[in-house]
């Protein structure tokens, strides 16, 4: 990827002030620091960010710290307990996580001088924050807008030591004593995610998976996870599925980092075993390609999440033209301006209700996935996302300093 492959999508002057920016980062380190390479929504962005950055000229480097089995159990239970959902963290699951992390702490070097933490996994590396003069960001792309307070409580003990925490949504800020920035993630239009496909790959793929491309086609991408509600989707989609003719494709991967994920595959595939209209696939990593064209073949995509950080397939169906149905959760309302780029839906029967809306109003949908397209054009694409972080890591190293471009 070249940084100006994004003039067409955005224009010459802004990628000439990512340019200007990125010039005033010069021989400084970022280190992004998450807990693993594949699955979900931080891999994806990180995969796609720190390229551009090296292109921009800055030397930014991604690490994963390590954990074992146990260590992925207790941090999924944090998330969990973060989106809200009640979870009993015993003292023994705190002291899985305090020993992982001062394993991390030993083993993993800090050399940056930003150092861009990413959720909770990897937080209490800032217990080594004062050796050297480093800024610290923590970046949470979890919704934290109503935490279970026990667990919050507990990594606040190490947020409020970072120099700044970032959030994804305005209803995510928290009372801190530390600066807040909001920052949405982005989706890439040139990666292979994103990118055109002709219609021959698409069906090619299409065909893989035994689909058919005569009857609509109903969507949701997500790793197979409680609060993504895949079993939602197949309640709304059997509703649906009463008076119009169509399939149902529920397709996703498991996250190396998710221990709960083969569990709710196994539900969700005895849930749907009965049905030949109901397509569930489990996507390998690296499935790009495969994702996007399993997205432009659809006819209305679905993202009913009880919970959401942001939401990054959302954005990803909406570049694509498509009809979205989502629920009001966590960033989808940021990307889906109800009746206008998309429908917002509650429960089983609403979204059942609103994919029938779309299914049998062609036209409707059509403007809907218009409108949409250029919604993420104007807020949701990698090169607005790299513009904050620049001025975030700038703001950081010059201090209070005004930026003038
Ligand atoms: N994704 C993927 N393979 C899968 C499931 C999801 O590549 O099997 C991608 C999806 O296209 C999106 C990201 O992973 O880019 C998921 O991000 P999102 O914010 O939607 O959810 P998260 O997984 O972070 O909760």
């Amino acid at each position: 990827m070249r940084i100006e492959d994004y003039e067409p999508f955005v224009g010459r002057s802004t990628v000439e002030e990512l340019r200007l920016l990125a010039e005033k980062l010069s021989g400084k380190v970022i280190q992004n620091i998450n807990s693993t390479f594949t699955g979900g929504g931080v891999a994806e962005i990180l995969g796609r960010m720190v390229p551009l950055l090296n292109q921009l000229g800055i030397d930014a480097r991604w690490d994963a710290i390590k954990g074992g089995n146990e260590f992925f159990n207790v941090t999924k239970k944090f998330h969990n307990a973060l989106h809200g959902r009640r979870e009993e963290i015993s003292d023994h699951d705190i002291s899985i996580f305090m020993e992982t992390s001062k394993k991390n702490l030993a083993e993993v070097s800090l050399y940056g001088d930003i150092i861009f933490v990413h959720d909770p996994q990897p937080i209490a590396l800032i217990e080594k924050k004062g050796e050297a003069d480093k800024k610290w960001i923590w970046r949470c792309h979890i919704d934290v807008s109503n935490p279970d307070p026990r667990v919050w409580e507990f990594l606040r003990r190490f947020i409020v030591a970072y120099d700044t925490a970032v959030f994804s949504a305005p209803s995510f800020a928290q009372e801190l004593p530390i600066s807040q920035v909001l920052i949405s993630p982005s989706i890439d239009p040139i990666s292979e995610k994103n990118m055109e496909l002709s219609q021959e790959t698409i069906e090619g793929v299409l065909r893989k998976y035994g689909l058919t491309s005569d009857k609509p086609m109903i969507t949701q991408i997500s790793r197979f996870d409680y609060l993504k509600d895949p079993v939602g989707v197949i309640e709304a989609f059997e509703m649906v599925r009463k008076s119009i003719d169509c399939q149902l494709v529920l397709a996703g991967g498991t996250a190396t980092d998710d221990p709960e994920s083969d569990k709710v595959l196994s539900l969700v595939r005895e849930r749907a075993k009965k049905n030949p209209d109901i397509h569930v696939l489990l996507i390998p990593p690296s499935s790009d390609l495969e994702i996007n064209a399993l997205q432009r073949a659809s006819t209305v995509i679905v993202q009913k999440s009880i919970k959401e950080g942001f939401g990054l397939t959302v954005s990803e169906a909406l570049w694509k033209s498509k009809p979205v149905v989502a629920t009001a959760v966590g960033g989808i309302p940021l990307q889906v301006k109800h009746k206008v780029t998309g429908l917002l839906s509650h429960g089983v029967e609403g979204t059942a209700y609103a994919i029938k809306q779309l299914l049998s109003n062609p036209d409707y949908a059509r403007r809907l996935g218009e409108n949409g397209r250029e919604h993420v054009r104007q807020n949701f694409l990698i090169t607005r996302h790299l513009k904050d972080y620049l001025l975030l890591f700038i703001t950081l190293e010059h201090g209070e300093d005004v930026i003038y471009l």
